[in-house]
């Protein structure tokens, strides 16, 4: 009986770390994105919500047309980083 009652313990610790490692792969960390030509730093935690871009908005999801607050580059010119 005792034996049975670890067993179903140790059952219920399986399916919770598994559980918990899911999460993690489908919530992915926050990236932030380096503009190459000034060193500006996209945040996506943070956003630009004087530019419209709410926080917690993906790189990918930032509009296409959208460029550097201070220099103009585009996308292309930015690279992810880790901070
Ligand atoms: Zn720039």
């Amino acid at each position: 009986m005792h034996r049975d009652w670890i067993k179903i313990a140790d059952f219920a610790f399986y399916l919770k770390g598994s559980a918990v490692s899911d999460n993690k792969t489908i919530e992915q960390e926050y990236k932030t994105w380096m503009c190459l030509i000034c060193g500006w730093v996209y945040d996506e935690e943070a956003g630009l919500p004087d530019e419209g871009i709410a926080p917690g908005t993906r790189w990918d999801q930032v509009p296409m047309n959208w460029t550097c607050p201070e220099c103009g580059a585009r996308k292309e010119d930015f690279e992810m980083v880790v901070i």
